[in-house]
């Protein structure tokens, strides 16, 4: 009889968003036409900007013309979108070359897929509190992980000091959910000990657009020695809008090897078998968001969302609660009051005041007693979902 992947049996609990959604739809189902404040999931509310939507529907009409239409891209990404992404990063002084962009569906499938990368024996090390898909990807494929907790002492950023043997290192920087950001000297060491120790780092550099201290790194490629030791994976939805339309792109430098072996080609071997490329509209989409104009529009809704981020820190500092991100992120991540839990908390504003917030323990067990503010809603849910909490909690 054909055995199924009996590592999916190893998987804790059900998905951290979908027990949200169960909860609040529960909710719902009780308290029948009540509106709920999402604060929770990290879903943007802003649409997608007009010089992107002017592309796409360029795009479909191309699609609609003998001449101009498109069938099968090529699989690791257009031509013009691998530049448009290389040229990019050549503004920003960080040197990538189109052939080490490789187009993707959104980083989220590509944190999944790239593990097929590496040994599965290899052990991977998760700094925590984390994404949760980190763990569950790799839980999937049966790699042995480490979980190394991180906490306030520390700024929830983890040292390379505590790596161990892993073999593939996940740094999230700015951080989901604590918003903390590796500054160059941390980035440097972590750098420096993976060339050392042969490990690779994934650096999810899906909240770059988000950092606006010009000290603070965006890309591990800014870090002399990386393109020996890290892979960068992009996303497009929180930096434009995309989460529903969907693109990202993954950086692998030509020149990362293990064990003689060359990622970049190893990737390219991979993507042509098993994809058959990303739609060609989304990728003149996604080139456009490239575009002086388009950065300037995009980073009009960056600055909602950041306000958003003010508005909620703010709360907090009034409220006397200890919190972190905010500011070079669009969450923000505090610590539960006295004697609440992570989940406690959750139902307490769910209950009161209406607002959705996501656990701190769905990001790992360090995560347990905080709770995580998303500053993606609208800026009028925001507002009034801290006038709520204010009063609530005072
Ligand atoms: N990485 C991190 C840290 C995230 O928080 C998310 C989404 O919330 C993703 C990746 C996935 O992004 P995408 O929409 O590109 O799949």
């Amino acid at each position: 009889m054909l055995k199924p992947n009996l590592h999916y049996r190893e998987l804790h609990d059900s998905y951290l968003f979908a027990r949200i959604a169960e909860r609040t739809a529960a909710y719902l189902e009780a308290h029948p036409g009540q509106r709920l404040l999402r604060m929770g999931i990290g879903d943007v509310s802003q649409p997608l900007c007009p010089a992107v939507i002017r592309a796409l529907h360029a795009a479909v009409e191309d699609q609609a013309d003998r001449e101009r239409f498109q069938g099968y891209q090529p699989e690791c990404g257009a031509p013009f979108f691998r530049e448009t992404v290389a040229a990019h990063y050549a503004r920003r002084g960080v040197a990538v070359r189109p052939e080490e962009v490789f187009v993707s569906s959104g980083a989220s499938d590509e944190l999944g897929h790239i593990l097929d990368l590496f040994d599965p024996a290899s052990p991977a090390l998760i700094p925590e509190p984390a994404y949760p898909a980190y763990v569950d990807a790799n839980v999937m494929t049966g790699r042995p992980i480490r979980h190394l907790p991180t906490g306030p002492e520390a700024g929830f950023l983890p040292e390379p000091e505590a790596a161990g043997d892993a073999g593939l290192v996940y740094l999230c920087s700015p951080n989901n959910p604590t918003g903390a950001v590796l500054d160059r000297s941390l980035l440097r060491r972590w750098v420096d000990w993976a060339n050392r120790s042969g490990a690779v780092l994934l650096f999810d550099a899906a909240y770059e657009a988000f950092v606006r201290d010009p000290a603070l790194p965006r890309s591990i490629f800014e870090i002399e020695g990386a393109r020996h030791c890290a892979i960068e994976i992009c996303s497009l939805s929180k930096t434009a809008g995309f989460t529903g339309t969907r693109l990202g792109y993954t950086l692998i430098p030509l020149e990362l090897e293990r064990s003689g072996m060359n990622l970049n080609a190893m990737w390219v071997r991979n993507r042509t078998t098993r994809s058959n490329g990303v739609s060609y509209i989304l990728q003149r989409g996604g080139a456009a968001v490239f575009s002086e104009e388009a950065q300037a529009q995009v980073h009009k809704t960056l600055d909602i969302y950041k306000k958003n981020a003010k508005i909620i820190a703010d709360t907090l500092h009034r409220l006397g609660l200890f919190y972190t991100g905010g500011r070079n992120a669009p969450y923000v991540w505090m610590r539960c009051p006295e004697p609440y839990g992570s989940w406690e908390f959750f139902d307490l504003l769910l209950r009161n005041i209406q607002v959705v917030g996501t656990p701190g323990e769905g990001f790992g067990a360090s995560g347990a007693g905080y709770f995580r503010f998303s500053a993606f809603g609208s800026p009028e849910d925001t507002e009034e979902a801290m006038a709520r909490l204010e009063r609530l909690l005072n």
